[in-house]
């Protein structure tokens, strides 16, 4: 679902006319829609009240102080990967007491830091950083809470950049060790307190295959511990998918979820109803990881044509955001929907490469892509961009990263600003002669 539509032939997000957006605030420029990151929120929240859970938003897929401040009122928790998105989390005002705290590779200071605020859980991710973890803690005369990211070497089914559950991956304890490591932490670590497991398989999945496979094979593991080890949670981490190809109608239903079954890839409905029975009998609460089902679709990339140019063998239109602005196109093969802010009165498509201004051959944003005829000046939405698009983004070609709008109904705010050319060189020094 998103709230991206046409009005009287404008492209809106919520009650807003882009159009004005981009006049007002510049390109590229992305906008979140507020409504759609909570209706998502509320819609999985309600889709799993049959089960102690919480929710915990992966803050990697979009860190956004506004957005976290959104999903910290809604009651969410937050999984994070760094210090520094802890550091988010708590500016924000969310609470640490709500954290899960994953990634393969922590350092001390981001544990300490953690621990002093409270973490919920270490999802730690191999036997030797739980003596890490155990040593810091002992140190500072604390108690570390844990859980163990368990690989259950399940086939997410997904682009390979983004499977984490198979054995290869460096995610995660191998499935057959996970009963000898909790029995060590056990025995060996004494300032660790074991509160959960953990898992996540992959990112943008759009059957319930492979979650209902993962669940499977891990829930009799965590029934195992659980009368063991005093466990609190199992967390299912993230994962689920999203639709990038959109109707921007008006009148269209916004919901995906009201599509035809056959038009969806992966439903709330069919994930809660498929996944709830096998986790309800564990009886510990629930905890779930999504980022991009929370904010991909609501998010677009608005950016402005600069010239259109007719190649050797295709035809370009060159506009002013690249891959430093939105890096999945080019590093993942995201696909993005494309659509002008000025809805086109012909149904003429045309083959294009919508190419960025960034000196790379890998600076595209759509390729071979069918779109009504574009003119220079035309700003373009660059749809479902609202995960793991700013947060990729970067200063390559030193090029400014661009403002951040949060749009609520007819309200705009603006929740990052541009950066400025001063910003680009913040930092650096050149030493004396
Ligand atoms: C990235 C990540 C997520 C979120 O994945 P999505 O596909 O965006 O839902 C959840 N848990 C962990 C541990 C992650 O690394």
């Amino acid at each position: 679902m998103h709230s991206f539509r046409y009005i009287q032939n404008r492209l809106h997000c919520e009650s807003t006319d882009l159009e004005s957006l981009a006049q007002k605030h510049g390109t590229p420029l992305y906008v979140y829609s507020k409504e759609t990151i909570t209706s998502h929120f509320t819609r999985l929240d309600g889709a799993l009240n049959e089960v102690d859970h919480l929710i915990c938003y992966a803050v990697k897929a979009n860190s956004n102080l506004a957005v976290l401040h959104t999903i910290a009122k809604l009651g969410g928790g937050f999984d994070i990967v760094s210090g520094g998105e802890l550091f988010r989390v708590l500016k924000a005002g969310g609470s640490a007491s709500k954290c899960t705290f994953a990634g393969v590779g922590k350092t001390r200071g981001e544990i300490e830091f953690a621990l002093h605020e409270g973490i919920y859980s270490f999802n730690a991710e191999s036997e030797s950083e739980l003596r890490h973890l155990n040593q810091i803690a002992g140190d500072l005369g604390k108690k570390a809470p844990v859980a163990l990211r368990v690989n259950p070497n399940v086939d997410a089914g997904t682009h390979a950049k983004i499977t984490t559950g198979k054995k290869e991956n460096k995610f995660g304890v191998e499935f057959e060790r996970v009963i000898d490591a909790y029995a060590a932490v056990a025995q060996d670590c004494p300032h660790l307190e074991i509160r959960g497991v953990q898992m996540h398989i992959g990112s943008q999945l759009t059957s319930i295959d492979p979650f209902v496979q993962a669940v499977q094979k891990v829930a009799p593991l965590v029934e195992q511990l659980k009368e063991k080890h005093q466990l609190q949670f199992f967390s299912i981490g993230g994962g689920i998918g999203i639709v990038y190809r959109e109707s921007l109608d008006s009148g269209d239903p916004s919901w995906w979820g009201d599509k035809p079954e056959s038009d969806r890839p992966l439903t709330i409905g069919a994930y809660a109803s498929a996944l709830v029975p096998l986790l309800a009998p564990l009886k510990l609460r629930i905890l779930l990881e999504p980022g991009r089902f929370m904010v991909g679709n609501a998010g677009a990339l608005l950016t402005k044509v600069l010239h259109l140019k007719q190649g050797g063998a295709k035809k370009f239109v060159i506009v002013d955001a690249g891959m430093n602005d939105l890096i999945r196109p080019t590093l993942y093969e995201g696909w993005h929907q494309i659509a002008p802010l000025n809805k086109p009165a012909t149904n003429t498509l045309e083959k294009v490469d919508v190419v960025g201004p960034i000196c790379e051959t890998g600076d595209f944003l759509a390729q071979d892509r069918e779109l009504p005829p574009v003119h220079e000046g035309d700003t373009l939405a660059v749809l479902s961009a609202g995960a793991y698009g700013f947060t990729m983004a970067s200063n390559y070609n030193t090029r400014p990263m661009p403002a951040e709008i949060l749009v609520d109904g007819t309200k705009a705010h603006v929740v990052r600003e541009r950066q400025t050319l001063d910003d680009l060189i913040r930092g650096e020094h050149i030493p004396s002669d």
